[in-house]
């Protein structure tokens, strides 16, 4: 049996465009159409806005295996998408790809260091529709680095908590129509202890409840749009016991690092005859 999921993350940005009716990024690779159809077939009116968590390094085989610590992200969706990332499975190279719908070789960044992507990207396609865009995340992560230079608004927080504050206050202020929220606990606790430290799996817990409270708030707040909702990790991880000073990690080709589950859902607030 092939290990690996069947579906590229360079699918996801054009996913997402479509969706939206957002033109796609310019060397973006075709969207998935049966997920674009069933997600737009939950709004008639359409999406106007759109709200992603990034969670740092969340592997499609820590939601098999603790599946309950997702079922705060569970109860908010309809559809799972088994994206496969892309090589080498590290973040700034992930979400590259993410938010760019090309493969490594073309957004420019392959191996882990974070200079500011030149090729189109999602964020730039918003824009160019007229929306306005913000990604919340801390200074030196690759999310605040790789798409500078553009007219994003980029939110800076010295903490996890910080940055769930800072997304919560955006969302109460409603004036972006792309919002994305970066965590990275998982991450950190993770190369720190392991992935199935005490230490990670309460970090994997959070991100659970980071994406409830986020979204809960978007549910009670943004009820004049229809908002297409994500829990969107970048890659998975494996475990290094030979390695002492780094008991997690990822970057390899295995499935553990490559295979990531994202969940999509709707909050439709704008037509009353949807099917919510
Ligand atoms: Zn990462």
């Amino acid at each position: 049996m092939n290990p690996y999921n069947p579906f590229s993350l360079t699918h996801f940005a054009a996913t997402i465009a479509d969706v939206c009716a957002v033109e796609r990024p310019k060397q973006a690779q075709p969207p998935l159409d049966w997920a674009v159809a069933l997600l737009k077939a939950y709004c008639k009116d359409g999406f106007d806005r759109v709200f992603l968590h990034n969670a740092d390094a969340v592997g499609m085989w820590l939601c098999k295996a603790y599946p309950q610590l997702l079922e705060p992200v569970r109860k908010h969706t309809l559809l799972t998408i088994p994206f496969q990332a892309v090589m080498p499975s590290v973040t700034p190279v992930c979400f590259g790809s993410m938010y760019t719908g090309a493969n490594p070789e073309i957004h420019g960044i392959q191996k882990y260091e974070k200079p500011v992507i030149q090729i189109d990207t999602l964020f730039d396609a918003f824009i160019r529709a007229g929306k306005r865009v913000a990604i919340v995340s801390t200074q030196t992560a690759s999310m605040s680095n790789i798409f500078l230079q553009r007219p994003v608004d980029i939110y800076n927080c010295p903490s996890e908590g910080a940055i769930v504050e800072k997304a919560q206050e955006l969302i109460l202020q409603d004036t972006y129509d792309l919002l994305c929220v970066y965590t990275y606990m998982y991450d950190t606790m993770d190369h720190r202890h392991g992935p199935q430290a005490p230490e990670s799996i309460a970090a994997l817990a959070n991100q659970g409840q980071i994406f409830d409270s986020l979204v809960s708030t978007i549910e009670r707040n943004w009820t004049g749009h229809n908002t297409l909702i994500g829990f969107a990790p970048d890659h998975g991880v494996h475990s290094t016991p030979e390695d002492s000073n780094l008991l997690g990690n990822h970057g390899t080709d295995s499935p553990l690092d490559l295979n990531i589950l994202h969940y999509f859902g709707v909050v439709c607030g704008k037509n009353i005859g949807s099917k919510f």
